[in-house]
């Protein structure tokens, strides 16, 4: 039956995982007659869709769903779902704390969502669907044409890896992989819709397909390799201890795969690797970089950290920041050490204190910041491909407020460009999704920006990420 009418307010937190599922749950209410809105006041339905990876996130979700108390004392038919991790993770416990909430709602319910909405409104009591369902994956709904210019892909739910400070195995189960016939339609959706650059998502893309015997990551990325009209494809997150020679080689070999890898290590130190349980020490991961590196010279590498892990000395501390300069990340996500409730480390008793916590996190962003502006400087003179995302966001502050001659794209290492459309290029009708070169004139700490080369061709099909000296 449809509804007209209906507004319905998405508010994700946490990963790109989480993003995906958002977008899912909008386009998968729209039959239901549901019309997205910016704002929760305006809102007939709220979706909160939660996080539990760090104890932040969760803070964040509480302190919203406080605010949605008020709402839903003036508005009584307000409906409040809440879903994701911290929804799987407290199943019931979320209608306790918040006694107001409608639906719960977990990361293997997304589907169910419809149902869950019809059957809370004809008994009038809160519904509660947490099962970790076989079937991990939300049905895909592609955006509408022309909406976007990237997309994600969720290829894989869950995770075997069981790192000693995670909760990923317990809210979002064991590890499975999306067939490749269904990532392929998928991503053929997509550029159907005019997206031009898809990012895989999977806790660990590395083992795709290992345990249901399907092809492998390369494998997959070389078929997705083939599909017309896609220009880039990315990934995330690569587990070290699996990044295999055959991935490697592919940064070498497919010129749609953009020159970037994400690649977390959490420490420097051995031993705390150690009691993180993740499987691989510092000089197998030294050794993935200078392969990484053979095969692809200018690929970038990023990576996460986590600063103050139980039993982290200043000596570990000093071969985290060792590791960093060693490896010369071009950016990085890094966060004080939390305890999860549900993860084996929350047992651990040697706990960092918070203070030594937060100075290590500072020290380590203080040096990220450095080698990153040094990295954005050496590109200066460089001309980039970059694909067109839209208008800039920020405008330079010399500028008018609202320049159309001002845009902004990102390069094949994922970094920001913001750039000035000269004459040639206005006349050339810019617009997203295009590649066009651009030459790098000036670096800042958090992104370049640059002029497109005059004379130069927008370019279709296959992409090698090429950067030119001047
Ligand atoms: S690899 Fe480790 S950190 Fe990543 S999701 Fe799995 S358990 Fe969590």
């Amino acid at each position: 039956m449809m509804h007209s009418s209906k507004t319905l307010y998405v508010h994700t937190i946490g990963c790109q995982m989480n993003v995906y599922d958002g977008e899912q749950i909008a386009r998968g209410l729209i039959p239901l007659g549901y019309r997205p809105v910016g704002r929760p006041e305006a809102a007939d339905l709220i979706v909160v869709n939660t996080c539990a990876i760090r104890e932040k996130a969760e803070q964040k979700v509480f302190s919203f769903l406080g605010r949605l108390a008020i709402l839903k004392e003036k508005r009584p038919d307000l409906i409040i779902a809440v879903g994701g991790c911290v929804a799987q993770q407290e199943g019931e416990r979320i209608l306790s704390r918040a006694p107001y909430v409608d639906i719960v709602f977990g990361t293997r319910s997304i589907d169910r969502l419809p149902e869950l909405l019809a059957d809370a409104a004809a008994s009038g009591r809160p519904r509660v669907a947490v099962e970790m369902a076989a079937d991990a994956f939300v049905t895909p709904r592609p955006p509408e044409k022309g909406e976007r210019v990237s997309g994600f892909v969720t290829i894989m739910q869950g995770c075997d890896n069981h790192c000693t400070y995670c909760v990923v195995p317990s809210v979002r189960g064991s590890e499975t992989s999306k067939p490749p016939e269904a990532v392929l339609a998928e991503v053929r959706g997509l550029t159907e819709a005019g997206v031009r650059e898809v990012t895989l998502l999977g806790q660990n893309v590395n083992s795709y397909g290992r345990k249901e015997g399907l092809c492998d990551f390369p494998d997959l990325l070389g078929m997705l390799n083939e599909i017309e009209g896609l220009e880039r494809i990315r990934f995330t997150t690569s587990h070290p201890k699996d990044l295999s020679d055959r991935l490697i080689a592919a940064f070498r070999d497919l010129p749609r795969l953009c020159k970037h890898i994400h690649l977390p290590i959490q420490s420097g130190s051995d031993r705390i690797l150690k009691r993180m349980n993740r499987k691989y020490t510092r000089a197998v991961y030294l050794d993935r970089i200078e392969k990484l590196r053979t095969a692809c010279p200018e690929i970038a590498v990023t990576s996460d950290f986590i600063a103050g892990f139980p039993g982290e000395t200043d000596d570990d501390f000093r071969q985290t920041l060792s590791i960093i300069e060693t490896v010369g990340y071009d950016s990085l996500f890094a966060f004080q050490y939390s305890d999860r409730p549900s993860a084996p480390a929350a047992r651990f008793s040697d706990k960092v204190p918070d203070p030594v916590k937060a100075e290590r996190l500072r020290r380590l962003f203080d040096l990220q910041s450095r080698i990153t502006l040094e990295k954005h400087q050496k590109l200066v003179g460089r001309v980039e491909t970059v694909l067109v995302d839209g208008p800039a966001k920020k405008q330079p502050a010399d500028g008018p407020v609202s320049d159309p001659t001002q845009w902004a794209g990102r390069t094949s290492g994922n970094k920001i460009v913001n750039f000035t459309l000269t004459p040639h290029w206005k006349s050339e009708a810019v617009c997203p999704g295009r590649l066009i070169p651009v030459r790098i004139e000036a670096a800042f700490p958090h992104s370049l920006r640059g002029r497109p080369v005059d004379g130069g061709a927008p370019r279709s099909g296959a992409q090698g990420e090429e950067t030119h000296a001047a």
